[in-house]
């Protein structure tokens, strides 16, 4: 049993020593002790289901013991950086993530996180093309650091950061946009910026497939080929930001990006990657990799002996557990079940997404789309009460997001529908 502090004190330290700006969802926040596969326990044991921490942290599930194993049988042997010396576990990540990829995309770099990735990714499409424009999706979310938070396109994640060069197309949204899911019209945005926004050359364009923060945004079908188009047309390099959509997450795909047939020049990837050791990835092709040998680029810990020993573990049992098959019977049954309970509820306003990564977008009136902002926050929290954590997103924080770890089950969905239903039919 758990002996150390209780909520209260650990809230309390936080408030004293920790970053202000550090967030929690609930009313009164949830200390979790443990973790077993898509679930997570508090301080008295009581059990909570997991629907949102796949996006979080895991893919395997909390605590998987092959992960674990990996971990613990690498630090025990050596943990060291990354960079000085030749080391079996980078290399043999290295070639078992690049089988993963269509195309001559097979070199990677790794890093410490999704942000650094991106960074990376943009630095080098920078190099590779001499150009300087970047153009990202509105509602996009790319990480914080100087490049990627200009890349981002959310006003609540963006610190009045220079962003000199990056422009913010049109989004394909399905439900919101204007030419509901009609790709190829919204795509005539990116044409549009480059033609009239740029020299007519760019250095990149990056987006995700399905926007995560965004409020599970997927991207209107025939999008992605459309603006690609224009992006290589214009000399740029086409970035798939992965790090939410990738490692099967959709079930139909191991990659977001295949969801729309496109294949893009650089993929990045952080999050599930590790299993929840801080790691990152950017892939792309040898012939653009080739920019980074004009001067010295190195990351002390990115690809480390330890976090790779966990990234090819969680490879493997991705394999052996056909979790990305898991995510599509499971994912295709928990939309099945929240497309019938919107049907039930005037509040709910659209269920999207695909695999193991669903939106339920809460609204207050149907037509109009008004955002149910309080309501969303009593429904989480009552969720909570009922033992089922689920997340929260969206411009306007109105969107459930569901990415539960990839081994979810069908009465995991089932009991997720049922304590949806049961507190929605109390708002
Ligand atoms: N890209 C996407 C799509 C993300 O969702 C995030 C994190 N929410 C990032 C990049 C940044 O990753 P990190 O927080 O690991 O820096």
């Amino acid at each position: 049993p758990y002996t150390g502090p209780t909520a209260a004190e650990i809230l309390a330290k936080r408030k004293e020593y920790l970053s202000p700006s550090l967030l929690h969802f609930y009313k009164s926040p949830l200390n979790v002790v443990d973790g077993r596969r898509q679930y997570l326990f508090d301080e008295n044991g009581r059990r909570y289901l997991d629907a949102f921490g796949g996006i979080a942290t895991v893919c395997c599930g909390h605590c998987h013991p092959d992960v674990v194993d990996a971990i613990v049988n690498q630090t025990k042997r050596l943990q060291h950086s990354t960079v000085l010396y030749l080391n079996n576990a980078i290399a043999d990540f290295a070639e078992a993530l690049a089988s993963k990829f269509p195309g001559n995309l097979k070199v990677v770099f790794f890093t410490n996180s999704g942000t650094e990735a991106n960074e990376l990714a943009i630095l080098i499409a920078k190099l590779y093309t001499g150009c300087h424009d970047i153009i990202s999706l509105r509602n996009s979310y790319h990480g914080n650091a100087a490049a990627t938070m200009g890349a981002t396109a959310q006003s609540i994640w963006k610190f009045n950061v220079v962003q000199t060069g990056v422009h913010h197309v049109v989004n394909p949204d399905p439900y919101r946009g204007v030419f509901g899911s009609d790709g190829e019209k919204y795509a005539r945005d990116v044409q549009d910026v480059i033609n009239f926004g740029t020299s007519g050359n760019v250095a990149a364009f990056i987006s995700e497939a399905i926007q995560g923060v965004g409020g599970i945004v997927e991207l209107a079908p025939g999008y992605l080929p459309a603006a690609y188009e224009s992006v290589k047309k214009a000399g740029g390099l086409c970035i798939a930001d992965e790090v939410q959509s990738g490692f099967g997450r959709t079930g139909s795909h191991f990659w977001g990006f295949e969801t729309q047939g496109v294949v893009p020049d650089i993929v990045t990837m952080a999050k599930g990657i590790g299993n929840g050791i801080p790691l990152g990835a950017v892939v792309t092709t040898p012939e653009i990799a080739e920019v980074l040998t004009r001067r010295s680029y190195f990351n002390t810990f990115g690809g480390n002996p330890v976090c790779t020993a966990a990234g090819l573990a969680v490879l493997k049992v991705i394999e052996k557990e056909k979790l990305q098959e898991n995510a599509f019977v499971v994912g295709t049954y928990l939309k099945e079940k929240l497309s019938a309970l919107k049907d039930k509820h005037e509040l709910i306003g659209d269920v999207r997404g695909r695999g193991m990564m669903l939106g339920v977008e809460l609204v207050t009136d149907r037509q109009l789309k008004t955002p149910a902002k309080a309501e969303i926050l009593h429904v989480m929290d009552q969720m909570k009460e009922l033992g089922v954590l689920i997340g929260k997103g969206g411009y306007y924080g109105n969107v459930f997001r569901i990415t539960p770890p990839l081994c979810f089950t069908k009465q995991d969905a089932d009991f997720l529908v049922d304590a949806m239903d049961l507190t929605i039919s109390r708002v």
